[in-house]
C-alpha cells in the first residue's frame, strides 16, 4: 500500500481525532458507529482509516498494517511500545489512572500497616509499577472490564481503572483514593513508515502539532 493507513478506535478516539485530521484536510467518508464497515475511506484517496479495538491500535502500527494511529497513554504503557514511534500527545480522550476502593475502606491505613492488597484491574503493569514505587504488596488479579464490580463482590479490595467525571465509582459506592497518573491519547507512528512515507506523513504530523496547540 503506497497510501497512508490511520488506525483508530471507535468513540472518543475516533471523535476527538476528527476535528485533528480535518486540520490536515482528511475526512472520512464514514461514521463508524453507524456503519459496519472496518476499512473507511477518506476524502483523500490515498489516505484510509481503519477502525480497530482502542488496545489492538499500537499492534497494527508496530507490525505496520497502519502506518499512524492514535492510544490512550493507558494502553501504550501496557503494550510496552515496541516499534513505535511516540512524537505527539494529542491531548485527547483525557482521564486519570485512578487506585478506587469502597466508600469506607481505610486505604491509608492498609498501606501503613504493610499488609497485602488484593487488587484487581485491566492494567496489571501499570499497577505493578504503581504499588511497587510505593513499596505496597499487591496480589493482581487480571480483569477485562467492569473493574468496579470486583471490590463489591470480594474478589479483590481495590481497583486500579481510569476515571475522568467519578459517576461510575459513585454509583457503585466506590471512591477515587489516589492519582496513578493522568491519561490522554497520543499519536503512534510506525518507525520504519515515518523513513519510507516521510514525504506523505511529514506534513500530517506537522498540521497535528500546531492544530493541537490551538484545540487544546
Ligand atoms: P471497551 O470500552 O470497548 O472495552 P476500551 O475501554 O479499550 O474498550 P474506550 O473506552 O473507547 O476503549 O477507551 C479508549 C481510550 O480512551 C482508553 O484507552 C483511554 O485512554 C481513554 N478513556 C477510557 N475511558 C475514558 C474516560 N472515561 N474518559 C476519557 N478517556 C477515557
Ligand atoms: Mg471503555
Amino acid at each position: 500500500m503506497n497510501g497512508i493507513t490511520i488506525a483508530l478506535s471507535k468513540g472518543r478516539i475516533f471523535d476527538e481525532t476528527l476535528p485533528l485530521l480535518a486540520a490536515a484536510g482528511i475526512v472520512p467518508t464514514e461514521d463508524p458507529e453507524t456503519s459496519r464497515k472496518l476499512i473507511i475511506g477518506t476524502n483523500r484517496p490515498d489516505v484510509r482509516v481503519v477502525i480497530v479495538r482502542a488496545t489492538d491500535a499500537p499492534t497494527y502500527v508496530q507490525y505496520g498494517a497502519a502506518d499512524l494511529g492514535v492510544a490512550g497513554k493507558d494502553v501504550l504503557i501496557e503494550h510496552g511500545g515496541a516499534g513505535l514511534y511516540q512524537p505527539l500527545d494529542l491531548k485527547i480522550a483525557k482521564c486519570r489512572m485512578c487506585v478506587a476502593v469502597p466508600q469506607g475502606f481505610d486505604y491509608d491505613h492498609v498501606v501503613r500497616q504493610g499488609a497485602r492488597l488484593k487488587v484487581a484491574t485491566k492494567y496489571l503493569n501499570i499497577a505493578r509499577n504503581h504499588f511497587a514505587s510505593k513499596g505496597v504488596h499487591v496480589d493482581l488479579i487480571k480483569l477485562y472490564g467492569s473493574m468496579e464490580l470486583a471490590p463489591l463482590t470480594g474478589l479483590a479490595d481495590a481497583i486500579v481503572d481510569l476515571v475522568s467525571t467519578g459517576n461510575t465509582l459513585k454509583a457503585n459506592n466506590l471512591v477515587a483514593v489516589e492519582e496513578v497518573m493522568p491519561i490522554s491519547s497520543r499519536l503512534i507512528v510506525n518507525q520504519a513508515a515515518l523513513k519510507l512515507k516521510r514525504e506523505t506523513l511529514g506534513p500530517i504530523l506537522e498540521v497535528f502539532t500546531q492544530a493541537v496547540e490551538k484545540i487544546a
